[in-house]
């Protein structure tokens, strides 16, 4: 590792408010060109990095995101990995954590920072928060221990003054700056006067180890939320969709669900057909613990496993991974019950 060159950001603009301007004519939010996202932060050029950038064509709104393009994201900074001390992905809010998570799974051995980050009002307003998030963002790209190791080598979102850990972000707000939260795990850095990191709550790779690109999925799972009233045929049919391989059941409190025998059957029926089923809270904070009540009991009896505190994103784009390399029924069970790039907390 050269200690003595510029640090250098990769700055990967996908789309998003970030980048949007109004059309005059519609006063729709439209995509723009990423050379004038660099025009609008001109602060950007005042750091001593060398700064490249890679623009999605088109840029996308982050609805239309889609796993395909969480591959290229791996593609892109496998492939650029030596280049670079770190990458900012610009990215809209509405799926970010789901990219987070997924590029968390999909970079094994990462020793570089991955920073997304984005913003709630164009980066063309004048009250924007995309200039901030931008700046201190590519800032955490670059920060390096007095050894030449990166200080954050995780896969992250960076939102109004917070660092958090991808995997463990949700976002939470549709209109304020602070748009999203980590309920289950600290902040990771917190940008005030400086920078404060919290070193002992960021994950520390082995440096030697090579960075391992994974670049496949599998979509057949799907989140099931209950609630009471909730119809048998409905679950019925859900549980019996062709191809499907994994379930995210959002349970109410510690992971508990109705004791009805026609929804444990169904359960059960469903977790012989290889289906796997993972118990989650709809509660934002606090673990799943089907041993607690009997109401839980009855899904770890069903063969249900739990989520822990994981957030939806990262349990989705999880089995999606784990089920796109081709692991065992078995497999994926042991898997899911171990935290595999932070997502949840294990006792
Ligand atoms: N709809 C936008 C997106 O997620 C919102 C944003 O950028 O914040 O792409």
């Amino acid at each position: 590792m050269n200690k003595n060159r510029y640090p250098s950001v990769l700055l990967i603009y996908t789309g998003g408010t970030i980048g949007m301007i109004e059309n005059q004519e519609t006063g729709a939010l439209e995509a723009f060109n990423f050379d004038q996202l660099i025009e609008n932060v001109p602060e950007l050029k005042r750091f001593n990095y060398s700064i490249d950038s890679y623009q999605f064509t088109p840029p996308i709104d982050s609805s239309d995101m889609e796993p395909s393009l969480w591959s290229k994201l791996v593609k892109i900074i496998y492939e650029n990995y030596d280049k670079y001390d770190g990458f900012v992905i610009l990215h809209g809010t509405d799926t970010m954590a789901f990219t987070a998570s997924a590029l968390s799974f999909m970079l094994e051995d990462l020793s570089k920072p991955v920073i997304l980050t984005g913003s709630q009002l164009p980066i063309g307003k004048l009250r924007t928060d995309g200039k901030e998030n931008l700046i201190t963002a590519v800032e955490i790209a670059a920060a390096k221990n007095p050894d030449g190791t990166a200080i954050v080598p995780e896969v992250c979102i960076f939102f109004e003054n917070h660092l958090l850990r991808g995997n463990r972000t949700t976002k939470i707000n549709a209109e304020n700056f602070n748009a999203f939260r980590s309920y289950n795990y600290p902040t990771l850095a917190t940008a005030g006067i400086h920078i404060k990191y919290e070193h002992d709550k960021i994950h520390h790779p082995d440096p030697t180890k090579p960075l391992k690109p994974y670049y496949l999925y599998d979509t057949n799972v799907i989140v099931l939320t209950l609630f009471p009233g909730i119809q048998e045929n409905i679950i019925r049919n859900i549980l019996q969709t062709p191809g499907l391989r994994a379930v995210v059941l959002k349970t109410y409190g510690s992971g508990n669900a109705p004791q009805k025998p026609w929804f444990i059957k169904l359960l059960k029926e469903a977790k012989e057909r290889g289906i796997v089923i993972v118990n989650i809270s709809q509660c934002l904070t606090g673990m799943v613990e089907m041993g607690r009540y009997e109401t839980g009991l009855h899904l770890l009896d069903a063969g249900v496993i739990s989520g822990y505190d994981s957030t939806v994103e990262a349990l989705i784009t999880k089995l999606m991974f784990l089920l796109g390399h081709g692991k065992s029924d078995k497999e994926i069970r042991e898997l899911m019950n171990q935290p595999i790039a932070g997502e949840f907390t294990k006792a």
